[in-house]
């Protein structure tokens, strides 16, 4: 599981992001390296205050080797925007790196030897703000079993960190309810800022 880091035991910055996708390398620790075709590192700020975590890459995701790209990145500009937020001052990243076959969920021992690079990430661009985008995301980083229909619309506290579950964009396009969840999410954490 990933442990957040906490702000006692590390300071912010001490490893570059350079630094830690040199030593990710042309990664093969898990299975997922025989059928993706990139490695999507995440993209982004630096040194945001937001980072926002999605679950692990999609087709286009794996093709481009970049992060939310396709409509659901275009939709989470636009929500980012709508709320007054610059899409170009947060980071983006994934719980896994490599595309699971037919979008499955990312299993344990992918998500355990992938993760501390995450961390890693995490502890380099230590954001004020994590968002978990969707479902596994955010059970996975709040260690509960609960979903993100129960979860979102409230801010945890993880050490230095404030936690947002918010809808992920691709449901609100299957279910237009959902955007109006993803608009007042994302005006709350603008709020907080
Ligand atoms: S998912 Fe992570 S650990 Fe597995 S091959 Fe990709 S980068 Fe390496």
């Amino acid at each position: 599981m990933l442990e957040i880091p906490n702000h006692t035991h590390q300071k912010a910055g001490e490893v570059s992001l350079e630094e830690i996708r040199d030593l990710l390398g042309d990664c093969k620790r898990c299975g997922l390296s025989e059928v993706r075709n990139n490695i999507v590192f995440g993209k982004g700020n630096p040194h945001a205050r937001i980072l926002i975590i999605g679950e692990a890459p999609g087709k286009n995701e794996d093709l481009e080797g970049k992060p939310f790209v396709g409509k659901a990145g275009k939709d989470l500009d636009k929500y980012l925007l709508e709320a007054g937020i610059d899409p170009n001052d947060i980071y983006i990243a994934n719980v896994v790196k490599c595309r699971p076959p037919e979008n499955r969920n990312p299993k344990a021992e992918e998500i355990s030897t992938c993760t501390p690079f995450l961390r890693e990430q995490i502890r380099s661009i230590w954001p004020d703000f994590i968002v978990t985008l969707g479902n596994f995301s955010s059970k996975f980083l709040l260690k509960t079993d609960k979903g993100i229909t129960a979860l979102r619309g409230q801010v945890f506290e993880i050490g230095h960190f404030k936690v947002l579950p918010i809808f992920h964009p691709a449901a609100a396009i299957y279910d237009r309810s959902k955007a109006d969840y993803i608009k007042q999410d994302f005006a709350l954490l603008k709020s907080l800022l």
